[in-house]
């Protein structure tokens, strides 16, 4: 198990560990990551591993078994040994980016009230996939009313509730692709917006901003047609 320290604090960029286990890949498990693991459309963090005065290029985190998360080294040579005490630094820039850009996926799922199977996030642009079967005649209207949900400066936050809450409100769950995470008993809710103020709702393991202001503006891109029945929508960062 991996203590998800990017959970606990999603603006800490420096933090310790201890090296646990080294996979038969080179992979490094802590007992504590600041390294979001590649999951529901976000990449994994890349950063870096300092000890005793070395120091070695992480690029890219993924999932492990449980809630295990494996660091994954640029270069397969080394590494830290199991027992070793480690300096992790993520990639601050690249993440936050990652943060606004998820956030404003959220409210894109607000401004277009559709089902969603689909979606990913880089450090410039996100997209989502609807089930939607006609291309909105209004673009424009869909970007106004984004941005000026994200100059709401709406507060984002986290709720948690049981595996039996959620089943009774599947209302909850907008994305038919990634599986809110169940196991542990309680899942994850991540809240934009206050009480009856509150714009979106929806089971998330991401990370994201603590407040709508800081993703700036947003552009609306392409929209693309995928099969008889859906369409990618794709925003980018001003
Ligand atoms: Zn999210």
């Amino acid at each position: 198990m991996t203590e998800l320290l990017f959970r606990r604090d999603g603006y800490a960029r420096e933090a310790t560990g201890k090296v646990l286990s080294i996979t038969d890949e080179g992979g490094l498990v802590l007992d504590g990551s600041l390294f979001y693991p590649t999951s529901g459309g976000q990449p994994g963090d890349s950063g870096v591993l300092r000890w005793n005065g070395r120091e070695i290029e992480i690029a890219t985190a993924v999932k492990g078994l449980g809630d295990a998360v494996i660091l994954i080294p640029a270069e397969p040579a080394g590494l830290p040994q199991v027992g070793d005490a480690v300096v992790q630094v993520i990639d601050w820039d690249r993440r936050y980016r990652h943060m606004r850009v998820h956030t404003a996926l959220h409210l894109l799922s607000v401004v277009i009230p559709l089902p969603v199977t689909g979606g990913a996030i880089t450090a410039d642009k996100g997209r989502l996939d609807f089930d939607m079967p006609e291309t909105p005649e209004d673009k424009a209207t869909i970007e106004d009313d984004l941005n000026r949900l994200i100059a709401c400066n709406m507060d984002v936050t986290e709720d948690w509730i049981s595996d039996a809450e959620l089943d009774a409100q599947p209302d909850l769950v907008k994305t038919m692709s990634v599986r809110p995470p169940r196991g542990s008993g309680m899942i994850r809710l991540v809240r934009i917006g206050v009480g009856a103020e509150t714009a979106d709702l929806q089971p998330c393991g991401g990370t994201h901003v603590a407040n709508t202001a800081e993703i700036g503006r947003v552009r609306l891109g392409k929209i693309e047609k995928k099969g008889r029945q859906n369409r990618r929508v794709y925003l980018h960062l001003v």
